[in-house]
């Protein structure tokens, strides 16, 4: 019989593949469970945003067609909305497609991509997925006063050399919810050789309300060199859609569009997306719940005398000081999905999605039961 791992592409055998949160369902029919609750995807708790989810449903009588491959009227609004042109933005099926699409097209075997140690689980899936390698920088340290764990863009900016082709950047970043102030990240950028690719991840933007947090956008005219990347998964409640999109400069953009997939973001994808973006009381209420659930949580984890690291998205990771596989799984069986980082590294620490009032509260009712000796 062939072994066919000796004929994979360069790259594909050292790949590990992502692993998500455990779907409700999944736990329900393997431990008989109901009523159980998920805070481990970072979905939103408020649901999807009505006037998406409406206009999804307003074309499920057309999808016998074909989507509009150029996304025209998305873009159109994004262009808008962000001050750019439709040539500056490129859409995904989620904006790690729109990711998997930069490191495909300048990521290959000889090259490396720079990212930092705590950082998303698909950079290191798409550039070896791509051949090339990855370059791992230290994360800030885990006593550090105000970003433990978070990007250390000094040790990044060493990592690069003549064959870095992409460095990613996740702000603010999953799963330690640490973000960088604009100052620093726009002195990385200037620091920074032009021929190098800075995919800047905002996919939790729209929940940060600190005064200093960036807005990566307005730095696409200094910078030909910056893909800043967006989503619908998160705040817009549309993550079981896919959608998202990148925006760069029109070079850029035309030069990684050449490896998307025709109509790759779906026809309700594109319809959902286009209505969520006017949803400007559901965001207003998605960020109330956030920023609620986000003090709801520190509280909690205070209460317990557990250590959790301060988080600008909409979940936050907290340090059990103990095997947290252990916990998660206890957890489980008291009908509440959390997400364990031990494939990032962080094998002591839990991560929690930020849920309704009552689902926070469900959960740290249960983490007190089931860490009590
Ligand atoms: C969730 C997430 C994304 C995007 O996910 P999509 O559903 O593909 O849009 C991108 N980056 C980070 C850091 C994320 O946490």
């Amino acid at each position: 019989m062939t072994d066919f791992s000796t004929l994979t592409a360069p790259g594909i055998n050292d790949l590990h593949p992502y692993v998500p949160g455990k779907p409700i369902e999944e736990l329900e029919r393997e431990l008989g469970l109901s009523g159980t609750i998920k805070l481990a995807s970072n979905e939103n708790p408020l649901g999807p945003s009505p006037l998406g989810a409406q206009a999804a449903a307003d074309v499920i009588a057309d999808i016998n067609l074909y989507p509009d491959d150029s996304g025209y009227r998305l873009k159109k609004k994004l262009a808008d909305r962000h001050g750019l042109r439709s040539q500056e933005l490129v859409l995904g099926a989620g904006s790690s497609d729109v990711i998997d699409m930069v490191a495909r097209s300048f990521l290959a075997p000889g090259r490396n991509a720079v990212f930092s140690r705590y950082s998303f689980a698909m950079y290191p899936i798409y550039t070896t997925a791509a051949g090339a390698q990855c370059r791992v920088a230290d994360a800030c340290p885990a006593d550090h006063a105000t970003m433990p764990y978070g990007h250390d863009l000094d040790a990044m900016a060493e990592l690069v050399d003549g064959d870095t082709r992409v460095v990613f950047i996740a702000n603010p970043n999953n799963p330690t919810g640490t973000w960088l102030t604009k100052d620093r990240l726009y002195a990385f950028l200037q620091k920074l050789r032009d021929d190098v690719i800075v995919v800047l991840d905002e996919a939790y933007t729209e929940y940060v309300t600190e005064a200093a947090f960036p807005n990566g956008v307005a730095w696409l005219a200094e910078f030909p060199n910056l893909i800043v990347t967006r989503t619908f998964s998160k705040i817009y409640g549309l993550a079981g859609l896919r959608v998202g999109y990148g925006m760069a400069s029109a070079p850029l953009v035309d030069l990684i569009s050449r490896v998307r997939h025709p109509f790759n973001v779906s026809m309700p994808a594109l319809a959902a997306a286009e209505a969520a973006l006017e949803d400007v009381e559901f965001l207003r209420r998605s960020r109330d719940n956030n920023d609620q659930g986000l003090a709801q949580l520190a509280a909690g984890f205070q209460t317990l005398g557990l250590d959790y690291i301060p988080s600008a998205g909409n979940f936050i990771t907290v340090n059990l000081r103990r095997n947290a596989g252990e916990i998660y799984q206890k957890m489980l069986e008291n009908g509440v999905i959390v997400r364990p980082v031990a494939n990032y590294d962080l094998p002591e620490h839990l991560r929690v999605t930020v849920g309704a009032p009552a689902e926070n509260r469900r959960f740290l009712e249960v983490l007190e039961r089931v860490l009590a000796p």
